[in-house]
């Protein structure tokens, strides 16, 4: 499985109608550099240094996801061998392109924020997003 994220600012469309279609409420879609640099600078609290993360706003309530620009090869590979053994031993073929794999990642962060799941419910969100990517035939997309 080699494939890589250059820059995720080039799929913003395809993401923000896909995050829009399953949320409740306005979701804002924020691409950075560095997720653990934009914690720090925030005073969020990033676990490590993810490739996303689900933030709400603590004064606003707004929700947001942020997004890594770039997420390497050997970085998916460890992302996606941890989802075929948690959630769905099928990921590999379904997670095939930069398009679905980012697909993937936005819609497992958006159902921490839909259900209000923690990280305890990493399985759950990945089985979410899942069921959210297959609800709809290719040919609508
Ligand atoms: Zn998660």
């Amino acid at each position: 499985m080699h494939i890589d994220v250059v820059d995720s600012e080039c799929f913003r469309p395809m993401l923000e109608a896909e995050i829009q279609r399953y949320a409740q409420q306005r979701v804002d879609l924020l691409i950075v550099d560095d997720i653990a640099d934009w914690a720090a600078s925030r005073t969020e609290n990033a676990k490590g240094n993810p490739p996303a993360m689900a933030v709400t706003e603590s004064i606003t309530g707004r929700w947001g996801i942020v997004l890594r620009r770039a997420i390497d090869a050997a970085w998916i590979e460890s992302i996606v061998a941890r989802i075929e053994v948690g959630a769905n031993p099928d990921a590999r073929e379904v997670l095939c392109t930069p398009e679905t794999f980012l697909r993937h990642l936005v819609l497992h962060e958006l159902a921490h924020l839909e259900n209000g799941w923690g990280q305890e419910k990493e399985n759950d969100c990945d089985a979410w997003a899942f069921e959210k990517m297959q609800s709809i035939p290719a040919f609508e997309r």
